[in-house]
């Protein structure tokens, strides 16, 4: 009895296992066709300055539209896009695109930098500054239109070449930013080794302000460095007033989060107000 209850579990299992490896076929089948299918779109989520309430700059955020399985998540496609290696690809579309959005802003009065997200992946390709370089060319964008951000798991443990590259792209003209600053182990000793331009605070060390002491210290503490080292800082996930209070009373120059707005469309962004706008050319 034991013997065929056993059999059958590991059956079971093997089903399970075979249904899974389908599944994420099928779903890396679907990605491959959607950038050819034009699936993606970039939404937009704004950061708002604390000095005058307006927004400069907004982070980019990859959404696919699926016709099999409508809206799926980034945290969901993104990982298939890196192990694939199609997010090589992805991530040159995603840059062209904001190139193309922040000329079509500019145009309509509207000076808004765009934040793009690079993947670790991408970090280790020998040519990123080249093509990066390329891209801005091709679509005659000024590198300061664009800052890109990028995690701590994408730095190499090769420590010259990341620094070489980091170097090379400040070269360029654009500013980079550590994304879920916190969330890595050797943060600081990053901050100080490598030449950002800013750091982007998690929404974990957000998202319980302004009661968790500990995490107001934590938020105090990295607030005082940056500014000790010249670096801007985003706060990620600001979803209350009490919140927003807090940072801007601690200093933090940037917000981000649903309080103001959460990531949306290029148009419904116009919708938003919150843009000190030029007259047009
Ligand atoms: P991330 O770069 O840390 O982006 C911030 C995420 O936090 C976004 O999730 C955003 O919608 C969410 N968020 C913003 N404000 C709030 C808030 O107040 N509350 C809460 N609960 N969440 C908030 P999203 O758009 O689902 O993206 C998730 C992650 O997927 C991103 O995290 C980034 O790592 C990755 N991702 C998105 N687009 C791209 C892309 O174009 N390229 C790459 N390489 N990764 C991307
Ligand atoms: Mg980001
Ligand atoms: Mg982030
Ligand atoms: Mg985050």
């Amino acid at each position: 009895e034991a013997k065929r209850l056993g059999r059958s579990t590991a059956c079971f299992y093997d089903m399970k296992l075979a249904a899974a490896l389908e599944e994420r076929m099928a779903l890396e089948n679907e990605l491959r066709q959607a950038l050819m299918n034009g699936e993606f779109e970039l939404f937009y989520q704004p950061q708002i300055s604390v000095s005058d309430t307006q927004c400069a700059v907004v982070e980019a955020l990859l959404r696919w539209h699926s016709p099999a399985r409508g809206v799926v998540s980034p945290v969901v496609f993104i990982p298939v896009l890196e192990e694939t290696g199609m997010i090589l690809e992805v991530t040159a579309w995603v840059l062209r695109q904001s190139c193309r959005q922040a000329k079509i802003w500019r145009q309509q009065g509207i000076n808004l930098r765009i934040s793009v997200n690079l993947s670790a992946l991408d970090f280790r390709q020998t040519d990123l500054v080249s093509r990066i370089e390329q891209i801005l060319q091709d679509e005659a964008v000024q590198a300061d239109w664009i800052e890109l951000e990028i995690t701590e798991s994408a730095l190499l443990d090769d420590i010259d070449r990341t620094l070489c590259i980091l170097h090379q792209l400040k070269e360029l003209g654009l500013s980079v930013l550590m994304d879920d600053f916190g969330t890595g182990y050797s943060s600081l000793s990053y901050l100080k080794r490598f030449p950002f331009d800013g750091l982007k605070i998690d929404r974990n060390f957000v998202k319980d302000l302004p009661e968790d002491t500990s995490d107001a210290a934590l938020v105090s503490a990295v607030l005082a460095m940056a500014k000790a080292m010249g670096l801007d800082v985003v706060a990620e996930g600001v979803e209350t007033v009490e919140q927003q209070q807090m940072l801007a009373d601690l200093g933090c120059p940037r917000l981000q989060g649903y309080l103001f707005s959460r990531p949306v469309s290029a148009q419904e962004l116009l919708a938003l107000d919150m843009f000190t706008t030029y007259p047009t050319p």
